[in-house]
């Protein structure tokens, strides 16, 4: 097999067994990698009523088809599970250079299932594996355990850990790479909690990638490279990183502040990579193994003791700036270097805090004063930094926010479960989808909830010349690209949610494909080819898109979810909001319902129960998952 080596290495926790199992050549051809084939073995290996923090949920990593390549952006994990958050199948995305690590180890995936007694990690090194006592790491946050690792183990070694959010299975617990790179949603870092599993370390590894065809592979790599760095949206991400999205999404009116009130903020600018390189935060760029865009941010302050750290991405700076009137920058990157060493989701976590400050604004939990010892009123980052560290050790209130939004409003009052801006029991990420309609149909559809790592629609804001062109391609309307527009929606997101899962398996970064514009789907069909030795064109490659969202549909109908769950959180579905030109927008029942229509007719899924009809899984391949659909029709 080129470019994966065809090997899965199994670990028992409760049985402290390791295997390691080969997969065959016809998994990669039909489900192109990590996610697809994760998505194949996820069907086969986790019962669809095991609960997510038993021994039978099995956390599965894999490394990209590309992954281990010189393949620049290609190093992107991902991470599988049943979700504590969702209750149901969750696929999480990190970069960093743990997948980098994986593939020179020899492996394409690990399993992890089972439960140990006590504290332990894994150490991997080649054919070398190895169930370890973590005792003296359980409890550390996710810096000092990765710096105690790396002296035990060598400065090439690289990990994969939980902070203590994960330990105390706060249920937005992230999984983080290399430190600061996390697959930060789901609860992913609850579930290894559950597990007694602190982390992975991997080695510097000693198996190379071999490629089928390099001429033709380093040929087509030139011209990834050179789209990458003529592309506008990565241009501007390199140079001043995600956080560059702020002013551009407030310009728009889709930058949700005040928790989902108003989509634009006289204080924007201070949660903005323009500011954060003006004002003398910025003193680098950082990135995953690799990536030639380093999105990512080396930022300090002095202020609270000296912070030196990674970020805040724009996502964290709006959830935890913005979104809670904090235009307070030192705080921001203060929260947000918490959050990272305590294994904390930055969304959900400016979601709860959010939720906190209206629910005590209009009336509810007013006995928060005496317990922070402060009002946690909008813009007060003492009360949001108490409340962080209430969360991580479940003390007081933090024992119920950390449960997320979905189950902590119904414990405070029902009442507040409007404003707690959840979905399916996901926090919603930081756009605003009652402006931006694609990304509504998508956060509805998503298997993980309101998220936008899962269908990033971001070409239908038409902000670059290559999201036009998209649109057109798409549509064959340009003009049907911008804002508060319906039209075209249903085959945007279908193209975007084939993408994904293609971008996702092989290991590419999103944003070179579907934020940023440089890998279509036929550049992207040539690689793969060129890679694998695996005959693709655009066309069957997007066929093998399409059938692994389709078989993750068909996980979560195993797992109960039907059309009735394709929703928003009720805010964005009843409460109208005012664009800066003062126009109202709303996601109404009956526009979702028209998109949703369209979309399962554009599927081949059933509209009435959103399930995918039985000729629709044989013309895919997916006959095992048939009569599971079949039943779900009868119901
Ligand atoms: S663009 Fe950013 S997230 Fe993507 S691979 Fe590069 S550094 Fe990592």
């Amino acid at each position: 097999m080129f470019s994966a080596h065809g090997k899965i290495l199994h670990i028992d926790l409760s049985n402290n067994k390791i295997w390691v199992e080969n997969f065959p050549k016809e998994l990669l051809e039909n489900y192109i990698g990590s996610r697809g084939i994760m998505a194949r073995m996820y069907w086969d290996l986790v019962p669809p009523y095991a609960h997510p923090f038993s021994p039978e949920n099995i956390v599965m990593i894999g490394a990209g088809t590309f992954t281990g390549t010189p393949m620049p952006s290609a190093g992107r994990t991902i991470v599988t599970f049943k979700s504590p958050a969702t209750g149901r199948y969750f696929k999480g995305s990190v970069g960093g250079d743990f997948g980098l690590k994986l593939k020179m180890n020899g492996y394409d995936i690990i399993t992890i299932r089972g439960a140990a007694e006590e504290p332990v990690y894994v150490y991997i090194e080649d054919d070398h594996v190895e169930i370890k006592p973590a005792d003296d790491l359980w409890s550390h946050d996710v810096r000092s355990a990765h710096i105690k690792l790396v002296k035990r183990h060598g400065h090439n070694v690289d990990t994969l850990l939980i902070g203590p959010a994960g330990e105390k299975l706060v249920k937005y617990a992230s999984i983080n790479a290399s430190i600061y790179n996390v697959a930060a949603r789901g609860g992913g870092g609850a579930v290894l909690g559950s597990k007694k599993l602190k982390g992975i370390v991997v080695s510097e590894g000693s198996t190379p990638v071999e490629i089928a065809d390099p001429k033709k592979y380093y040929e087509l790599m030139k011209k990834v490279v050179s789209n990458i760095m003529k592309d506008e949206a990565l241009v501007a991400t390199a140079k001043l990183g995600t956080a560059s999205a702020t002013m551009s999404l407030d310009s728009t009116s889709t930058l949700p502040n005040f928790n989902f009130r108003k989509p634009y903020w006289e204080h924007a600018y201070k949660n903005s990579g323009e500011y954060y390189l003006e004002e003398g935060y910025l003193v680098g760029r950082a990135g995953c193994g690799q990536c030639i865009v380093s999105c990512h941010r080396h930022t300090r302050t002095d202020k609270y003791g000296g912070v030196d750290t990674i970020g805040p991405e724009y996502e964290t700076s709006n959830a935890l700036g913005g979104n809670i009137g904090n235009a307070d920058t030192d705080a921001l990157i203060y929260m947000n270097d918490l959050a990272n060493i305590y294994g904390l989701d930055t969304i959900s976590l400016g979601g709860v805090i959010s939720w906190v400050m209206e629910s005590y604004e209009k009336g509810y939990l007013q006995e928060l004063k005496e317990e922070l010892g402060t009002e946690p009123t909008w813009g007060n980052v003492e009360a949001a930094i108490k409340l962080i560290h209430k969360i991580v050790n479940r003390d007081g209130i933090g024992d119920i926010l950390a449960e997320g939004l979905a189950e902590a409003c119904k414990k405070v009052n029902p009442e507040t479960c409007k404003w707690a801006v959840q979905a399916n029991g996901l926090e919603h990420s930081r756009v605003e989808t009652r402006v931006a309609k694609a990304y509504a149909l998508a956060f509805a559809l998503n298997p993980r909830g309101p998220d936008h790592l899962h269908t990033e629609t971001f070409a239908e804001f038409g902000t670059s010349e290559g999201a036009l062109k998209l649109i057109e391609r798409l549509t064959g309307h340009r003009e049907w690209a911008g804002v508060g527009k319906t039209e075209g929606r249903p085959e945007i997101v279908m193209w975007h949610e084939d993408m994904y899962a293609v971008t996702d398996s092989v290991g590419f970064c999103a944003f070179i494909t579907t934020a940023g514009f440089a890998v279509d789907e036929f550049l992207m069909a040539d690689l793969f080819t060129a890679a694998t030795g695996i005959e693709k064109n655009a066309e069957t490659l997007m066929r093998d898109g399409e059938r692994i969202v389709t078989l993750e549909r068909m996980i979560l109908v195993r797992e109960g979810r039907r059309r009735k769950d394709d929703k928003l959180p009720w805010r964005i579905m009843h409460e109208p909001i005012k664009t800066r030109e003062g126009k109202e927008y709303v996601v109404s029942e009956e526009e979702l319902n028209e998109m949703l229509d369209k979309y399962f007719r554009l599927r081949g899924w059933d509209a009435k129960t959103g399930v995918p009809l039985p000729e629709k899984l044989r013309a895919l391949g997916l006959e095992f998952t048939v009569d599971v659909a079949e039943k779900a029709l009868r119901e």
